[in-house]
């Protein structure tokens, strides 16, 4: 029933726009670092939020990387249902963008163009010291424990926003100007708990709110539509 009218208020929309968390990726096989059955529960000597703050890069570069490598830097995920139908709503002009949290890049993997990625992605990556740009797998296939600049030496960086971190402007203006076009807003795979997350949701003026996720949101008494499902299961079944 929820299925039918979503893909009802999908028919009506010209300018679709996807705002996606962590459970946009988890049927690729990312983890959720924040589910219950998600990283946390794992063996690290601190907590994931810690590992990935800017202050724990530069004190413990290494212990940062070992987790980084092991769990953020998933080289071998495709895109799921979920990637694949957004990258076809833009194909055919359906779609104004997407606004994600996630940093895996599965997005522009799939095809799609139009990405702000709030948090970045690992699939770009700098010398802290020169600049010079370095691929993903330069940071897996690196021998050290700690991926330098072939260049100078110096440190490299993930461009990943990094917790005490803030968010790049360029990016953040970018989503609020899709955001703000939109006729239908889909809010997918997040518990909009996160910065910016629910603040984004405020620049909306279209029609219809669609929340998609596995659990309740606080947002979901807000929402014309909410189903409680999986992404790509759901976004699957669209045409
Ligand atoms: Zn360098």
């Amino acid at each position: 029933m929820s299925y039918e009218k979503l893909q009802q208020i999908v028919d009506e929309s010209k300018s679709i726009v996807f705002f996606g968390g962590a459970g946009v990726s988890t049927e690729s096989g990312i983890p959720d670092f924040r589910s219950v059955d998600g990283l946390y529960h794992q063996k690290y000597d601190w907590p994931p939020e810690e590992i990935l703050s800017h202050t724990f890069f530069y004190r413990h570069t290494k212990d940062f990387y070992r987790f980084y490598r092991d769990k953020m830097l998933a080289l071998d995920a495709s895109p799921n249902q979920a990637h694949l139908k957004l990258a076809q709503w833009e194909r055919e002009g359906k779609l104004l963008g997407i606004v994600t949290q996630n940093i895996d890049g599965l997005h522009s993997a799939a095809g799609n163009k139009k990405v702000f990625e709030l948090h970045g992605s690992v699939h770009r990556n700098y010398c802290t010291e020169c600049g010079k740009s370095f691929s993903p797998e330069y940071i897996r296939d690196s021998h050290e424990d700690i991926p330098r600049c072939d260049t100078c030496g110096g440190l490299i960086k993930p461009d990943v926003v990094l917790y005490e971190e803030g968010l790049d402007s360029d990016t953040l203006s970018g989503a609020i100007h899709v955001i703000r076009q939109a006729d239908m807003m889909i809010v997918a795979g997040t518990s909009l708990t996160v910065y910016p997350a629910a603040g984004l949701l405020q620049y909306f003026r279209g029609r219809n709110l669609v929340l998609i996720n596995r659990d309740v949101t606080p947002m979901d008494s807000n929402a014309d539509l909410v189903i409680h499902d999986k992404v790509g299961q759901v976004l699957g079944s669209l045409r």
